[in-house]
């Protein structure tokens, strides 16, 4: 009987199994640049984002062969030094909005 670790995106709390979202690990160099970012304390390497918190363009989806896009089986961060952008602050990012 094998168990699997369920995995949750540190932000949101989203579960990979249940949404169907990838989650991305922190590079190891990069988790104080991203706690940063990232509103909500405690962040740490191993801490996972899900895929809302990344701009489309950051998300290596698959390759291009010949006419063909391939989908990769695991999506990945298009490079090391992308940063999340998106929706970062969870629940309370209400108070981030603000009429004009
Ligand atoms: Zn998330």
């Amino acid at each position: 009987m094998s168990r699997r670790k369920v995995q949750y995106c540190f932000i949101c709390g989203k579960i990979d199994q249940e949404y169907c979202v990838s989650l991305f690990e922190v590079p190891l160099d990069k988790v104080d640049e991203w706690q940063k970012l990232i509103a909500k304390p405690g962040f740490k390497k191993r801490s996972l984002l899900c895929e809302s918190h990344f701009d489309e363009k950051d998300i290596d989806r698959g390759f291009q062969l010949g006419d063909e896009f391939k989908l990769a089986k695991r999506r990945r961060l298009a490079s090391k030094d992308v940063v999340p952008t998106k929706n970062l602050t969870g629940i309370s990012s209400q108070i981030f909005i603000r009429s004009i």
